[in-house]
């Protein structure tokens, strides 16, 4: 535990939280893809700047004249997920945080994106909708299998000439032999990407032309053959999940009803135990596609508590296994990431808390060095600014500053706390924004 005994409460709950990375051939549309779901999550808490014509870009511009940029290495966000259990309930508003990590574009960096895989417990891949399944995407979905992270396919540019969404999902399924499920179709395609329909909740939106999503309606309101498509798409999805996923399979045998919401927590503990691939479809373009991926990866990937504890070592017995339990009254123990060197804060040690708490002006003990120094600053990254807090909990992700023998991979932690978790697999230098 913390050695401040009075750092403030768990500011939210860890279940809501998602530690994500996002996937994708260089120019498959990461990036726009990113900064969509940035600008989409930011927009909620500040409407005024939508009408101001500001973009997550500009503030970006802002951000790196400052000296951090968004893709530094990881960024929180906030969602409020609209739907729940399949209705949506617009006035029983949760609250969601979304940490991105970033995992490279460029086939250079397939070590770091290696490394930044070992942090994340779930990723978006972004595949583009006109070339399918490209050679970078292979190695990273590789990479993704080696440390078994549940991931979501996206399917982009699916307004572009020659996106085929069908086409995509094929080649996801042959290629990587994997039990791939629709769950969000594209309305119409090329010039005429019109919305999306919802698998599991059985519901429709036809996008607005300004960027804003529209409102939903039930798929029973589709035409013929967009409803055909989206029941054979459910039976599909459904027959998959029950052949995967016990508590399905035995409600179907035993002929009960299976609501959305029972789809939905299949197919929830289906991805999480790699069993199945959630593909959707849509534009990262002017937002097209992008809320409900959102809320798919709310719904899918998994929190921190799915993963009850991070693997590690004795520090001078590798053979002697010591678990880090994902929870706050467990001691401190975090993974460095990324190291990162700001023209003006100075050295960033981006850092995964696996358990336990800790608070700005603690004493972090490094195993590897057998050194302990004091945390001046902590900091979480945001759209369009950082903020310096004073607790880091279990399943967090944020920066601490005023830490200088850290390394990439060295396990950070109570000194009472005999662990040293496993190291990235490669070494890293500090990365210099100037
Ligand atoms: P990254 O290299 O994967 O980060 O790709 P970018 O996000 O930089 O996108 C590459 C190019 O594709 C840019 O010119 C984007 O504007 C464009 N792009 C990205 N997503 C979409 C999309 O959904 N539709 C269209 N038409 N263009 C897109």
């Amino acid at each position: 535990m913390s050695e401040n005994p009075n750092h403030p409460k768990r500011p939210y709950p860890l279940e809501r939280t998602r530690n994500i990375g996002i996937a994708a051939h260089i120019d498959a549309g990461k990036t726009t893809l990113t900064e969509r779901i940035l600008f989409y999550t930011g927009m909620i808490h500040r409407i005024g700047e939508v009408h101001d014509g500001a973009t997550v870009t500009d503030h970006m511009e802002q951000e790196r004249e400052r000296g951090i940029t968004i893709t530094s290495a990881a960024v929180t966000c906030e969602w409020i997920q609209k739907k729940n259990d399949g209705v949506f309930k617009l006035f029983e508003n949760q609250k969601e945080r979304i940490n991105i990590i970033d995992t490279p574009g460029h086939v250079d960096f397939t070590a770091e994106v290696e490394r930044s895989l070992r942090v994340l417990d779930g990723a978006i891949v972004v595949f583009c909708g006109v070339a399918g399944v490209q050679p970078q995407t292979e190695t990273v979905w590789r990479q993704a299998d080696k440390y078994q992270v549940p991931r979501i396919v996206f399917v982009n540019k699916m307004d572009r000439t020659g996106a085929d969404f069908e086409s995509v999902f094929a080649d996801v399924k042959a290629k990587f032999g994997v039990n791939a499920v629709r769950i969000l179709i594209p309305i119409g395609s090329e010039e005429n990407l019109q919305g999306q329909i919802d698998v599991v909740n059985m519901k429709a939106v036809i996008y607005k032309d300004d960027d804003t999503m529209g409102s939903t309606f039930d798929i029973n309101d589709l035409e013929g053959d967009l409803l055909a498509e989206a029941e054979s798409a459910r039976e599909e999805l459904v027959s998959i999940l029950c052949d995967c996923d016990e508590q399905l399979g035995e409600k179907f045998l035993m002929e009960e009803e299976i609501t959305s919401a029972d789809i939905k927590a299949a197919l929830r503990r289906a991805t999480i135990a790699n069993a199945v691939v959630p593909v959707a479809g849509g534009s990262a373009f002017k937002n097209k596609g992008v809320q409900f991926l959102v809320d798919a990866v709310v719904d899918y990937l998994p929190s921190p508590l799915d993963i009850p504890a991070a693997v590690g070592h004795e520090p001078g017995d590798e053979e002697v296994e010591v678990l880090a339990k994902t929870d706050d009254n467990e001691p401190f123990c975090s993974l460095a990431f990324k190291l990162w060197a700001d023209k003006y804060v100075g050295k960033l040690v981006f850092f995964r808390v696996y358990s336990g708490t800790v608070s700005k002006g603690d004493m972090a003990y490094n195993p590897r060095t057998r050194k302990k120094e004091r945390i001046g600053r902590l900091i979480k990254m945001h759209a369009d600014k950082h903020e310096d807090i004073e607790t880091c909990y279990a399943g967090d992700i944020a920066a601490i500053v005023g830490l200088k023998s850290v390394q990439t991979g060295d396990t950070i932690c109570e000194q009472k706390f005999d662990i040293m978790l496993e190291p990235p697999l490669f070494p890293e230098p500090v990365i210099s924004m100037a």
